[in-house]
């Protein structure tokens, strides 16, 4: 049986680390859409193209190889093969992820590679996963927390200093904004999601309560 997990939800909401538990202890795929996007844009900067020429972006974005290698806890990102894992999560790629996930020959192309990855089962997170990637999704998660605590949790796990945490929040708000707001797929709470809000809570206790909807149905 192919068992899909879809999890939506702004950056900072606690997505990553529950989707790998639950990928772990369902022993499913896990694949992590935002890093996709995130490929793109590393290769847009790598390549020097201009982000507002849509054509040449989307043209980038059907040419590339995108791969997951390894178990959820230390997923790797590979385009072409090229291990990008560490570059995709510097500041300059996770602003320009969102100015390229809102071109729609980019979202095509990305939506396509998702639902081919996940045809055998998976976990999946991201902006659309619910909504758009496999709105038929046997089970559908929307977390959220409240923009401050979101933004702590980032501020944790950076590793560069020269980041304060009023900017992270700043810079969090921003990309929230882009993303909510595009025309092409834009993160919302699917009709029938279970909304999750992890304000003040621990990871262990979002875990069971997602693996008690789990298991209930
Ligand atoms: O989840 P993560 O922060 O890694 O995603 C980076 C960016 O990729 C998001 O800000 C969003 O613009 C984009 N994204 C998207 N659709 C997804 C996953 C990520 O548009 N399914």
């Amino acid at each position: 049986m192919t068992l899909i997990i879809a999890i939506d939800g702004p950056s900072g909401s606690g997505k990553s680390t529950l989707s790998r538990m639950i990928s772990r202890a369902l022993n499913l795929l896990y694949i992590d859409t935002g890093s996709m996007y995130r490929a793109v844009a590393l290769t847009v900067i790598e390549g020097r193209v201009d982000p507002s020429d849509k054509e040449a972006v989307v043209k980038l974005a059907e040419g590339l190889e995108i791969n997951f290698e390894g178990d959820p806890d230390s997923l790797k990102t590979l385009i072409a093969g090229r291990d990008v894992s560490e570059l995709i999560r510097g500041e300059s790629v996770t602003e320009m992820s969102s100015v390229v996930s809102a071109i729609p020959g980019v979202r095509r192309a990305m939506v396509a590679r998702q639902r081919e990855l996940g045809k055998q089962g998976a976990v999946l997170n991201g902006r659309d996963v619910t909504t758009v990637v496999f709105p038929q999704a046997d089970y559908k998660f929307f977390l959220t927390a409240e923009p401050n605590e979101r933004a702590s949790r980032r501020f944790q796990e950076l590793t560069s200093s020269e980041t304060s945490l009023e900017e992270t929040l700043a810079d969090m708000v921003e990309r929230d904004h882009r993303d909510s707001t595009r025309a092409d797929s834009p993160l919302k709470i699917a009709d029938d999601a279970i909304v999750i809000d992890s304000t003040g809570k621990s990871i262990d206790q979002v875990f069971q309560e997602m693996m008690e909807r789990i298991s209930r149905r």
